[in-house]
């Protein structure tokens, strides 16, 4: 007989810890929703897809090189990505997205009894892979719907290890220029890991953007988080990664898993750090997206967030949940953001031409049911 009682086993904090489940194929989808189509404007996709150069090293793949391991820490790509952000390969860590950074800098860092300190309605991911790892989530409210930093500051204590800013912030959108990242480590003063997950960093336009791989150099306490899943258009193969100061790198290396990325991404993600056509085409399309939006909202007389980014937020006049399954019957799908702390929000992805036709006009009809 087995005496198992899973209970037993399971810590506290991963006993708390409520699993996050992700939303169903699309395939099920239409079927639960009874449409024929679906547009998701939901995860921030690119529209357009990975740069040429990328797509055309996706087609050259050999199948028969599935049966490979890829490169194990990533050697072409971290000297691609060196090179092209004026850094030294040891500098960069690759991940199975830049979700997979955050754990590595989570576990490089932190011990029981420690914290990290993030924003209360940013990019949930840090809170929890903090909470479900037995490290104490402290967040702090956002003030006119950006990181405080002033709050960010009382919140840190001598347990604090990592300090998480979302710049540009998932979901609002507002951001802290260079100035501000500059007084904010100033007053850190070293007494914690700083990453700036600069997930949307190439849809800023504005000169004021902090240069934060040039702030590196003064400030080795700062972790900078990019990814191959926005701009890039390469959700699907699930590529990120992080810069940090040489030691710092070499401390988060210990706890990075290597294979952890695939041939193809690695691949693909070369090809595609040097494209300038695709940045500009796709900021081209974020710029017609976000007025058609803007529009929308001042037409619909709804409040509307997002500055840096390719989504923007809309406030609703009825539960963002109840609007996300009555859009959903119209085949388009938005982010409720009563989850992400924002009752009464969704937040709306700058997808094709024609599919923010079609949340526009749903949306209305929803609004006038
Ligand atoms: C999308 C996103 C990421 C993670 O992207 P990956 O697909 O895991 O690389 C990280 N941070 C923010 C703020 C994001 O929006």
């Amino acid at each position: 007989m087995s005496g198992f009682t899973i209970g037993r086993l399971v810590p506290p904090h991963v006993r708390a810890f409520e699993a996050y489940v992700p939303s169903p194929p699309d395939d099920v989808l239409l079927r639960r929703f009874g449409v024929a189509h679906l547009h998701r404007l939901n995860n921030n996709e690119n529209p357009l897809g990975p740069p040429a150069a990328a797509q055309a090293v996706l087609a050259r793949f050999r199948p028969a090189d599935a049966a490979l391991y890829p490169q194990g820490d990533g050697w072409h790509l971290r000297r691609a990505i060196a090179g092209r952000f004026g850094l030294d390969a040891g500098q960069v860590i690759l991940g199975n997205g830049a979700n997979e950074v955050i754990g590595f800098v989570i576990k490089a860092f932190c011990e029981t009894g420690d914290n990290i300190v993030t924003a209360d309605r940013t990019f949930a991911v840090y809170e929890w892979l903090a909470s479900f790892s037995g490290i104490e989530p402290r967040l702090v409210p956002l003030r006119d719907q950006g990181f405080d930093d002033a709050g960010l500051l009382r919140a840190i204590d001598a347990r604090t290890r990592v300090v998480f800013l979302c710049n540009p912030n998932n979901p609002t959108g507002s951001w802290w220029d260079h100035a501000r990242l500059e007084r904010f480590l100033d007053a850190v003063d070293g007494r914690a890991i700083v990453v700036a997950d600069e997930a949307y960093a190439e849809f800023a336009e504005h000169p004021d953007f902090p240069d934060s791989f040039a702030l590196m150099a003064r400030y080795p306490n700062l972790v900078v988080f990019r990814t191959f899943s926005k701009m890039w258009g390469m959700a699907g193969l699930r590529i990120g990664w992080m810069a940090a100061a040489p030691e710092v790198a070499a401390t988060v290396r210990k706890t990075s898993i290597s294979y952890s990325v695939n041939l193809l991404a690695l691949e693909a993600a070369r090809a595609a750090v040097w494209d300038a056509d695709h940045l500009e085409a796709t900021r081209a399309h974020v710029r017609q997206a976000r007025a058609g939006l803007a529009e929308l909202a001042a037409r619909l007389g709804l409040e509307m967030l997002g500055g840096i980014g390719n989504f923007g937020m809309l406030r609703l006049p009825i539960a963002d949940t109840v609007a996300h399954r009555r859009l959903m019957a119209r085949g388009v799908m938005a982010r409720a953001m009563t989850s992400f702390r924002y009752p009464g929000w969704l937040r709306v992805s700058f997808g094709t031409a024609p599919a923010m036709a079609a949340f526009a006009e749903a949306l209305e009809a929803v609004l006038a049911e």
